[in-house]
């Protein structure tokens, strides 16, 4: 079991010892509930929805997000599956769009909870499966599907549609029930020249246009972008420019998710006469699945152990790497740190970052690169020239041919912050969905929909933020998250008191421990003053309250913060200590 699942066994643990699965009968009327677990409140976030129709439930995706930095020391953040434990008996399945973290990272954490049919296209059950590996789970059951397949999850019907984004292997869904049809295209964008696979199947999507789409779901990342993004073609050019005029060792940066880009690298390598060695263990990992199942085609001999890169000419290898974002213990942050095994910078190598950074990441992608530069490299990034990298999502242009295609009656944005799924909502007005039949969700918020049309309801479900931290799971919650937040930007102070049981007598000066607050050894001043107020706030403390009681303890607390205030103009957590002795 790989250690970032290590916490998985708990939870299988846990399940078990819940009561068996039984069926919920619905006391509402037939109506179908559309409920978001995840996904419209961030980009990135992890992503989940919830279609509900009498006793039949399907979840559509089961992402994972990365916590925002102030969430201090926090590992991933996974949906809040509470409403569908509940109803555990009623979820007929969980299909996946396609394979991106945000879609499929948390399936190893949820899936023990929920023990319901898994359904996706091969390269996305892949990549599930290798995950289901890692954590050690071997009794799921992850069915294959194709474009044009339809599943029957008793009164809801689902349609697989093709599209195309960033990874291959892409669905839309057209999501059918007695409350109509429902046409679900999260992560997508037009595409017509894809480097991988074939381009969306506007065709089908325009038949079922005619059959009249109830309501459209569709990707916000992008609607603040004008126009189209450029076809990612363009980047197997830009690729081969670069090994044309490079002399040197090339080592380009991406997502190691976007196995079209991948394959175009590969492209580029074969026309120039380069190997091609892999940094960084995701990048490893999809290469390999990518292979296996054919979506990757590497020519014989290609691939080289990262170990042997050295010994080839410069010139004849390029190196695959992780780390685009800047993102800690990465492959190409280690090489910018001087701190790769087996490569070190020089004023040769060329280091191409075909990615953006994502919001939040921008200070970590600017040290990468400046880092970059004080090795000597050769750096291309994103700015310098445009055409390394495009993104997997529709701008403003792709938005409004979907609506076009499409002719929703209603419509939901969804895979956006809060900002983008309004702008998408004007989007959808001025393409002629009428205002009241725009639905701007919020995690938790529920919609219904019957065969006359649909509401936003104000029914909310309960979500929380689960955290998993180490081998604990939802047990940080926002109180020790306020903690951590207090610990690092201030610091502590501990106080030690030890006292007669009897009479609360002193046996000993306070010791005083802190760390993160001030150095102790030049502020013996103050930490000469800081005993004396031990001293004088727990003789009245123990005056009022008792020789050890939390009340004592809360006013030794409050006195010494004050003084620790007033001293400094600082906040550090003061934690008293009193330990009495017979
Ligand atoms: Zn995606
Ligand atoms: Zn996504």
């Amino acid at each position: 079991v790989d250690n970032k699942y290590a916490v998985v066994q708990q939870i299988q643990e846990q399940a078990k010892q819940q009561a068996p699965q039984q069926i919920l009968l619905s006391s509402a009327s037939r109506k179908l509930r559309i409920i978001p677990i995840g996904g419209v409140s961030d980009i990135g976030d992890r992503n989940m929805t919830v279609f509900e129709y009498g006793e039949d439930i399907v979840v559509i995706d089961c992402g994972i997000a990365f916590p925002p930095r102030e969430m201090l020391g926090v590992d991933s953040l996974i949906p809040d599956v509470s409403y569908l434990e509940q109803r555990k008996g009623n979820i007929r399945g969980m299909i996946f769009t396609h394979g991106h973290e945000d879609h499929i990272g948390s399936v190893p954490y949820i899936w023990p909870k929920l023990v319901c049919p898994m359904y996706a296209t091969p390269l996305t059950c892949g990549l599930i499966q290798h995950k289901l590996n890692e954590a050690g789970i071997t009794d799921a059951s992850l069915t294959a599907v194709q474009e044009g397949d339809r599943l029957h999850f008793g009164q809801i019907s689902i349609e697989m549609v093709r599209l195309t984004h960033s990874i291959p292997d892409v669905l839309g869904l057209a999501i059918r029930c007695p409350a109509g049809l429902f046409f679900y295209a999260t992560d997508w964008r037009l595409e017509h020249t894809p480097a991988l696979g074939q381009p969306a199947d506007w065709t089908r999507i325009a038949q079922l246009a005619g059959e009249g789409i109830t309501a459209l779901f569709s990707d916000s990342t992008n609607v603040d972008r004008a126009g189209y993004s450029p076809s990612e073609r363009i980047i197997g050019e830009a690729f081969d420019r670069i090994f044309q005029e490079t002399k040197g060792r090339i080592i380009i940066a991406q997502f190691s998710s976007q196995i079209n880009r991948i394959q175009q690298v590969i492209n580029s390598a074969k026309k120039f006469g380069r190997k091609i060695a892999i940094s960084g263990r995701s990048m490893e990992t999809y290469v390999t699945i990518a292979m296996q199942l054919g979506y990757l085609r590497v020519p014989d001999g290609m691939l080289v152990d990262i170990r042997k890169v050295n010994t080839l000419e410069p010139n004849r290898v390029a190196i695959l790497s992780t780390g685009s974002q800047g993102e800690e213990f990465s492959s190409l942050t280690r090489i910018s740190e001087g701190e790769h095994r087996h490569i070190k910078l020089d004023k040769s190598d060329t280091v191409v970052i075909s990615a953006s950074a994502i919001p939040g990441n921008e200070d970590a992608v600017n040290r990468l690169i400046d880092n970059l530069y004080r090795e000597g490299a050769n750096v291309i990034h994103s700015k310098l020239m445009t055409d390394i990298h495009v993104s997997g999502h529709p701008s403003r242009d792709e938005l409004k041919l979907m609506f076009a295609l499409t002719q929703p009656r209603y419509f939901i944005p969804i895979h956006g912050g809060y900002h983008n799924l309004i702008e998408h909502g004007k989007l959808a007005i001025e393409m002629g969905v009428e205002e009241q039949n725009v639905m701007i969700m919020e995690n938790g918020r529920v919609a219904e929909f019957d065969n006359r049309g649909g509401k936003l309801t104000d029914e909310r479900i309960p979500i929380e933020d689960v955290m998993i931290d180490g081998l604990g799971i939802g047990d940080v919650g926002p109180i020790v998250i306020r903690e951590r937040q207090l610990l690092g930007n201030e610091g502590i102070v501990t106080t030690f008191l030890v006292v007669k049981q009897s009479n609360g007598e002193l046996l000993a000066s306070p010791d005083i421990i802190s760390r993160g607050f001030i150095y102790m050894r030049e502020a013996e001043d103050l930490m000469h003053k800081l005993r004396e107020e031990v001293k004088t706030s727990y003789a009245r403390a123990k005056e009022q309250h008792g020789i050890n009681s939390d009340e004592t303890r809360q006013a030794m607390r409050d006195a010494l913060s004050q003084f620790l205030f007033q001293a400094t103009g600082r906040n550090p957590l003061v934690i008293p200590v009193i330990t009495t002795i017979a």
